[in-house]
C-alpha cells in the first residue's frame, strides 16, 4: 500500500509537471506492449493458420505488409520518444524538482542541519530527486508495457489451451515466491552496508575537495582515514559473504529450476497435443511455443519492474518527508512584514538549547539594543555569542522568553522582513564561484549597484586590491568555472566576507568575528572605520580580541551562556572582573611579543 502510495506521488508529480511526457509515457508502454504481443504471437499465428489453411499468397503478403506497417510506424514513435520528448521532459522534471526542493531547502530550520539522519536523507533526497523520478516514469512506462503484452498473450494462449495459461501461472508464482525472497535478502544486505558505505564515501570525499587538501598534505589524516577506509571495505566484503550462500541459492533456483523445467514442460506438453494427441494446430502451436517463452520472461521482467517500484518507494519516501516537513522557525499566519527600520532590540528572559542538547547554551538573557548602539561580544569559546546571533537573525527560536523588535514579538514580523535589514559578516562565511560584485552584494549585479559596492569596500579596506584585480568587480573568484578566475587569501576573502555587511543599506550590522584572519593594520583600519564612518547603524560586533572592541558603546562579557557583565571598556576596567582579567593577559601577552620583537631585531 505504501509503495503504491508513494509511487502514486512521484507520478503526480511527473504529471504535474510534464502532462505530456507523462501520457506519451503511457503510449509508448502501449505501442512496446503491442510489438512484444503481435510479433510474438498474434503474427505468428495468424501466418502460420494461413500457411496451413493454403490462404492465397496476397492474403499472407498483406498480414506482413500489414506487420512491416506497424512495426515503422511504432518504430518512430519509438525513436521520437527517446530522442526528442524523454531528454526535454528529464530536464524539465529536473529544473521544477530542484526549485522545489531548493525553496524548501532554503526555508528549512537549521535545526535539521544538526540531525545527521535528516541531513542525511535530505542530501539524499535533492541528489536524487530528478534521476528517480525520470525512473519512475520510465519504469511506469515498461510496467505498462509488460503488463499489456502479457494480458494480449494470455488471452491468445486461453483460446489454445487453458492449461497451458494454469501451467504458466503455477511457474510464475513459484517464481515470484522467490523473487519476493530474493528482494527480502537484497534489501537486508543493502540496509547492512549502506551505514558503512557512508563511511566510504566520506573518506573518498575528503581527498577530492578542497577544503581538506592542505591538510592532507601536512599530516598523516590521509592514511589514518584510508585505514578508517579499508576497515569499512573489509566489513561490506564480510556482508556479502554472509548473503551469499542464500542469495546464490535463490537465484538457482529461480535460473534452473523454474525457468529449464518451466520451458522443457511446456515445451513437452505443446507436442504431446500437437503429435499424440492431434488438438492444436502448427499456427496454434508455433505460437504458443513462443507466446509462453514470451510471457514467462515478460512476467517475470514486470516482477522485476515492480520490486523496482519498491527502491523508488523507499526513496519517494524520504522525498515525501522532506517536502512535508513542518517548519518550526517559519512565519506565523498573522506575521506581517517589518516596514519600519529595525530600530530596537531586546531580549526578555530568553533562553536557547540545541535540539538534543542536555543543557541549555543560552541562560536567561535579557537586555535591550537601543538604536544606533554599538555593541561588543566577547567570552571564552562556546561562551554562546554566535548562538546568540543565530536568534536575531531568526535561525533558531528561542526555548524560553521572547525577543521584541522595536518592542514588537518577533514573532510577528516575516522572518524575511526581519533579515532583509541586517547585513551580516558570518564567522563560517563561504565565497561563491562567481564575481567580486556578486560575492558581495550577495545577488545580481548592476550597474546601479557600484556606488554601494564601493561604500562596502572602502570600509573593508579592499577597494585597491579590487581596482587591481583584472576585471575589477567584475573578476570571478575561485577556479571553479574560470580556469583564470582569482583565488584570494584568507584574510582577502574575509574583507569580501566583511563588505557583504555593508553592501545595502542595512538598519543593523553584525559582524561575528570579522576580523580572525586579518593583520592587525587592517583590523585597526576596520575598526576605525566602524567608530568613524557608521553612525547611523546599530551594530553588533563579536570578537576574541579585545583590543578591537574598546571603542565600544556597551560590551557584554559572556560566559556559559550568560552576560556575565555589561558596561563601557572603562567600566568593565574599572570593575576588575573577567573581562578585565581577560584584557589584560591578552595586553601581556602582546607586551611580551612586542619585547621579544624588539630584543630580536
Ligand atoms: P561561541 O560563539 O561563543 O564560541 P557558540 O554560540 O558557537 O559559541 O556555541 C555555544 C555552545 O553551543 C558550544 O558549546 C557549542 O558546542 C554549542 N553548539 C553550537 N552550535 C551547535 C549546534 N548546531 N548543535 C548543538 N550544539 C551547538
Amino acid at each position: 500500500m505504501k509503495i503504491l502510495k508513494n509511487n502514486w506521488f512521484m507520478l503526480k508529480w511527473i504529471y504535474q509537471y510534464t502532462p505530456g511526457f507523462f501520457f506519451a509515457t503511457i503510449a509508448e508502454g502501449l505501442v512496446w506492449g503491442c510489438i512484444h504481443s503481435f510479433t510474438s504471437v498474434l503474427f505468428i499465428k495468424m501466418l502460420f493458420d494461413r500457411i496451413e489453411s493454403a490462404a492465397p499468397f496476397e492474403q499472407i503478403v498483406s498480414v506482413i505488409g500489414g506487420m512491416a506497417v506497424f512495426l515503422v510506424l511504432a518504430y518512430i514513435f519509438h525513436e521520437w520518444y527517446w530522442k526528442f520528448l524523454e531528454p526535454k521532459a528529464e530536464q524539465e522534471l529536473h529544473s521544477q524538482m530542484q526549485q522545489t526542493l531548493f525553496k524548501k531547502a532554503i526555508a528549512m530550520d537549521l535545526a535539521c542541519y544538526d540531525n545527521p539522519e535528516f541531513y542525511n536523507d535530505f542530501v539524499w533526497a535533492v541528489r536524487e530527486a530528478d534521476r528517480r523520478a525520470i525512473a519512475v516514469a520510465k519504469e511506469f512506462g515498461k510496467v505498462i508495457n509488460r503488463g499489456f503484452s502479457s494480458l494480449v498473450i494470455i488471452s491468445v494462449l486461453f483460446t489454445v489451451d487453458p492449461i497451458i495459461v494454469g501451467v504458466i501461472c503455477v511457474a510464475v508464482g513459484i517464481s515470484v515466491a522467490i523473487r519476493l525472497w530474493q528482494t527480502k535478502l537484497q534489501f537486508h544486505k543493502e540496509e547492512e552496508i549502506r551505514p558503512i558505505q557512508r563511511k566510504t564515501n566520506y573518506v573518498n570525499r575528503t581527498f577530492y575537495l578542497a577544503d581538506y587538501a592542505k591538510e592532507l598534505r601536512m599530516s598523516n589524516a590521509g592514511e589514518l582515514l584510508h585505514r578508517h577506509y579499508d576497515h569499512a571495505v573489509e566489513n561490506i566484503v564480510n556482508i556479502h559473504q554472509k548473503f551469499a550462500p542464500k542469495l546464490f541459492i535463490a537465484g538457482l533456483l529461480r535460473s534452473v529450476a523454474v525457468s529449464t523445467l518451466f520451458d522443457v514442460g511446456i515445451l513437452l506438453l505443446l507436442v504431446y497435443k500437437i503429435s499424440v494427441q492431434k488438438t492444436i494446430t502448427l499456427g496454434d502451436f508455433a505460437a504458443s511455443l513462443s507466446a509462453t517463452w514470451k510471457l514467462f520472461r515478460q512476467i517475470q521482467d514486470l516482477m522485476a519492474r515492480l520490486a523496482k517500484f519498491k527502491e523508488h518507494s523507499l526513496y519517494t519516501e524520504k522525498f515525501r518527508a522532506f517536502l512535508e516537513y513542518q517548519i518550526t522557525v517559519q512565519d506565523s499566519s498573522s506575521a506581517k512584514a517589518l516596514e519600519a527600520p529595525l530600530n530596537e532590540i531586546s531580549f526578555q528572559n530568553v533562553s536557547f538549547a540545541y535540539p538534543e542538547a542536555s543543557h541549555p547554551t543560552l541562560k536567561n538573557l535579557t537586555f535591550v539594543i537601543p538604536k544606533y548602539r554599538k555593541i561588543a561580544i566577547v567570552g571564552p569559546n562556546g561562551a554562546g555569542k554566535t548562538t546568540l546571533i543565530k536568534l536575531i537573525t531568526r535561525m533558531y527560536n528561542p526555548t524560553e522568553g521572547e525577543i521584541r523588535i522595536n518592542g514588537v514579538p518577533v514573532s510577528e514580523y516575516t522572518i524575511h522582513s526581519v533579515r532583509e535589514k541586517i547585513g551580516i559578516t558570518f564567522q563560517d562565511y563561504k565565497i561563491y564561484a562567481t564575481s567580486v560584485a556578486e560575492n558581495i552584494l550577495m545577488d545580481l549585479f548592476s550597474k546601479e549597484d557600484e556606488p554601494a559596492l564601493q561604500h562596502s569596500l572602502a570600509i573593508s579596506g579592499f577597494s585597491e586590491k579590487v581596482a587591481s584585480l583584472p576585471d575589477g568587480l567584475k573578476t570571478e573568484l575561485t577556479r571553479e568555472f574560470h580556469p583564470k578566475g582569482t583565488v584570494l587569501s584568507g584574510g582577502e576573502q574575509q574583507r569580501i566576507a566583511v563588505s557583504r555587511a555593508f553592501a545595502r543599506d542595512y538598519d543593523l550590522i553584525i559582524l561575528d568575528e570579522p576580523s580572525a584572519a586579518l593583520d592587525p593594520v587592517i583590523e585597526y583600519e576596520l575598526n576605525r572605520k566602524l567608530d568613524e564612518t557608521i553612525t547611523n547603524k546599530t551594530v553588533i560586533l563579536i570578537s576574541h580580541r579585545l583590543s578591537t572592541v574598546c571603542m565600544a558603546d556597551e560590551i557584554f562579557m559572556m560566559e556559559n551562556g550568560q552576560i556575565v557583565e555589561r558596561g563601557t571598556h572603562g567600566e568593565l576596567m574599572r570593575l576588575n572582573g573577567k573581562y578585565a582579567e581577560m584584557f589584560r593577559i591578552q595586553a601581556e601577552k602582546y607586551h611580551q611579543e612586542e619585547n621579544y620583537e624588539t630584543k630580536n631585531i
